[in-house]
């Protein structure tokens, strides 16, 4: 049989698994119908909910603004699937080509797609982690715990991280009324994904209103009273505040536990795999009946000297999941490679904060457009002469430009014109990142080497 007639077979009556119910799995569902995919689909989520928007979990959820149970995804399309809700794949026989679930079923797959995304990491002492008033913040119900419990009414709120999420905790917290204590071990907030520079802004946006935001600082130890209830945290610099509620925003863990032993080049840092979505087994050899999507893959990028990318991005998730669908049940010629900007969006303290491209791997930084002043600018991110991120406050409709100014190359520092350019800001300068040895819960896309075996990765646990 010719590789045409096996394509147009699995196209027809494949059997195609998705493992990770949530925004990568469903579009590349929708996806595989829209291109005429006619076979079985099986979803497999360990949630017991269909899938749903995290986004808004730590904004307009927290605000009142949307119930969290009312962040269902819009579906695009009916994608006639057979859902395995609330049970999670366990394990996976490569060789039966079987996925193995926690109640004991096997589901057996042509094609099996992994979108199984990330977790909160959680705090790292259990006993105190289960303490009443401890929360993390993923999930829909993580979401509704502690939308619940600021509603009760609390005195101050201790957020551990001031990454991306701890940030806009914080945020959400404030505008509440509530008290709020942002404790950051590295030297401001968003550092990790922006560099100091620019975390110097958002640590006077912090203060400003009304934060108290302590750098520099971990928490050592959270303490509870006889009953459970948080009651205390105590801090690295020896002093200890009185909390009722403690945010761990420490960062994310990847979902690929499940697959050890399996052969599958998945770790710490996520699923390897190629430009087209295939999985890479852990000798570098990249096999053909295995994807992987979303927050969980990390592949390599032409435009970032072919280092492999992990992005915690709710447009790449979305991309991903239609280049690794279309991939599955087309022949190699007509395969695509999933080349995306990456791309962030946050909004915190009243400010619209956007990224494109991997300011992380920047090695300067000038500030093109605005003044970091005011609070309201474009920076662009060079490495090695060339532009290769910028980042905005208040100031997205540039980022498009700048876009394209990464996607050509463009030299750095940046020489055309533009409206709001300001003389006195145009030299570059360091853009003050942290050692990228040490681990960060900040960055949001993050550069996870050339090698797709995980074999010489070493987690080192995140203690804030
Ligand atoms: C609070 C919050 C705010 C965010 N804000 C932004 C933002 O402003 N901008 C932005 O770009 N991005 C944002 N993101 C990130 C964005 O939501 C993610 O990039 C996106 O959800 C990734 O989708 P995914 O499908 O790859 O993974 P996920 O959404 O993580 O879904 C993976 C699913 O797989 C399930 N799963 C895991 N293991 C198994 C298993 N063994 N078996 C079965 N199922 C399993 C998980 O429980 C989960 O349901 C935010 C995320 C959070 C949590």
């Amino acid at each position: 049989m010719s590789a045409d007639t096996d394509v147009e077979v699995l196209r027809r009556q494949g059997r195609i698994v998705v493992v990770g119910a949530s925004l990568a799995g469903l579009r590349a569902a929708e996806t595989l119908r829209d291109q005429g995919f006619t076979g079985s689909l099986t979803m497999i989520g360990d949630e017991p909910y269909e899938p749903y928007d995290r986004p808004p979990l730590s904004k307009q959820a927290l605000l009142g603004r949307a119930r969290p149970e009312d962040t269902a995804l819009p579906r695009r399309r009916d994608i006639d699937a057979e859902w395995r809700l609330g049970v999670a794949a366990e394990s996976l026989d490569r060789a039966a080509k079987q996925v193995r679930l926690t109640n004991g079923d096997s589901v057996p797959y042509d094609r099996l797609l992994i979108t199984t995304g990330t977790r909160a990491r959680p705090w790292f002492h259990p006993e105190e982690a289960a303490l009443d008033g401890v929360f993390v913040l993923r999930t829909r119900d993580d979401s509704a715990r502690l939308t619940r419990k600021l509603a009760g009414g609390v005195s101050r709120v201790l957020v551990i991280g001031a990454g991306f999420t701890g940030s806009e905790v914080a945020s959400a917290c404030r505008e509440l009324g509530h008290e709020v204590t942002v404790a950051e071990r590295g030297p401001a907030p968003l550092v990790g994904a922006l560099g100091g520079v620019i975390g110097a802004v958002a640590d006077r946006l912090q203060r400003r209103h009304g934060v108290d935001l302590r750098c520099g600082i971990s928490v050592t130890a959270l303490e509870g009273d006889y009953g459970g209830r948080l009651r205390r945290a105590h801090l690295s610099d020896g002093s200890a505040i009185d909390v009722e509620v403690a945010v761990v925003s420490l960062g994310a863990v990847r979902n690929t536990d499940w697959l050890a032993g399996s052969g599958v080049a998945a770790g710490p840092r996520g699923i390897a795999c190629d430009a087209g979505c295939r999985v890479f087994d852990v000798n570098g050899i990249v096999t053909d009946d295995i994807y992987a999507a979303g927050d969980v893959a990390r592949s390599p990028h032409p435009l970032f000297d072919y280092q492999f990318l992990s992005l915690e991005h709710w447009g790449n998730a979305v991309e991903q999941a239609e280049i690794a669908a279309h991939n599955m049940i087309c022949a190699g010629p007509e395969r695509r490679p999933h080349l995306w900007l990456p791309m962030f969006w946050s909004s915190q303290f009243g400010v619209n904060i956007k990224s494109v491209g991997v300011p992380s791997l920047g090695d300067q930084l000038v500030v093109a457009q605005g003044t970091l002043a005011e609070e309201r600018f474009v920076a662009v991110y060079g490495y090695r002469g060339r532009v290769i991120a910028a980042a905005s406050f208040d100031g997205a409709k540039w980022l498009g430009f700048y876009e394209q100014q990464i996607a050509a190359g463009a030299p750095f520092p940046p020489e055309y014109r533009t409206v709001d350019r300001r003389t006195e800001t145009l030299q570059p300068v360091d853009p003050a990142f942290p050692d990228p040895h040490l681990p960060t819960h900040g960055a949001t896309v993050t550069l996870t080497g050339h090698s797709p075996s995980e074999r010489r990765v070493q987690f080192v646990p995140s203690h804030a």
